[in-house]
């Protein structure tokens, strides 16, 4: 959701509309690429949840999973969208503007103790898109192209981080809700850092003890979310 609004708002939220229009050059293949492969779990989830019957056709959960299939197709495929990614970073340099763009979401939350964490986990996956980036500008076609999809994937994940970082400065600013501030710390602890045994011996009892309000949409104070 964060980058796919971001695409909407990218022409108001960047500094310039030139800026802008070259994030939303970019962040559409990242968008297309990363909603359109989550949709598929989603749906292949949600059938689950039915358990035997999700599966049989007298429900309507096997047409949602088959035309979540769809979209990852005709949105365009998964090879085709990171080479986009790739001529839009060829051609336009695009990616630095985004980049740009994630730092200026980063310098939001600046000053909030309860996000301090998470925005030292996206700077570092912003950092490492930097560096990802520099190194397949000067490699080979065929080994720029082999890593593309894996590029394009850290690109997705450290813009929703950033993203998710900007909403939860914002609603922290403006209503004192530290719930989009726990999204963003199980976000980036989720999909930006290496967890030590995988996270299995991490002691985070957030989803348990949270779960309500996170799920539903409740209000969570900072001092709900553990350092
Ligand atoms: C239900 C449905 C409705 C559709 N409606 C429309 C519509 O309204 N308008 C419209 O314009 N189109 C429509 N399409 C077409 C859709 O856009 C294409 O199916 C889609 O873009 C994929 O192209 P393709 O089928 O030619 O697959 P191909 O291009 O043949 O791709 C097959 C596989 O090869 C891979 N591949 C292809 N080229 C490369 C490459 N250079 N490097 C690496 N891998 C590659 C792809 O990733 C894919 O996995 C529809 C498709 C479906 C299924």
């Amino acid at each position: 959701m964060a980058v796919t609004y971001e695409c909407a708002a990218a022409e108001r939220t960047a500094s310039d509309v030139a800026t802008g229009r070259l994030v939303r050059r970019i962040l559409v293949p990242l968008a297309k690429m990363r909603c359109t492969r989550m949709a598929l779990g989603a749906a292949s989830t949600a059938l689950e949840v039915f358990g035997g019957n999700g599966y049989m056709e007298d429900w309507p959960m096997a047409r949602q999973l088959r035309d979540a299939q769809c979209h990852t197709i005709w949105e365009g495929t998964e090879n085709i969208l990171c080479i986009d990614v790739r001529r839009a970073m060829r051609g336009e340099q695009a990616h630095l503007a985004l980049l740009a763009r994630m730092e200026q979401a980063l310098d939001t939350a600046a000053g909030h103790k309860v996000l301090a964490t998470t925005v030292d986990t996206v700077a570092g996956a912003l950092a490492d898109a930097r560096t990802a980036a520099s190194y397949l500008e000067s490699a080979s076609d065929d080994i720029a192209l082999l890593q593309s999809r894996r590029f394009a994937e850290l690109l997705a994940d450290a813009s929703e981080g950033a993203l998710l970082v900007e909403q939860a400065a914002w609603a922290l600013d403006r209503d004192g809700d530290a719930r989009k501030a726990a999204i963003a710390r199980r976000f980036a602890s989720r999909h930006l850092a290496t967890p030590v045994l995988r996270g299995i011996t991490d002691p985070d009892r957030m989803v348990l003890d949270l779960f309500e309000p996170l799920v539903r949409y409740g209000q969570l104070e900072d001092s709900d979310l553990a350092a």
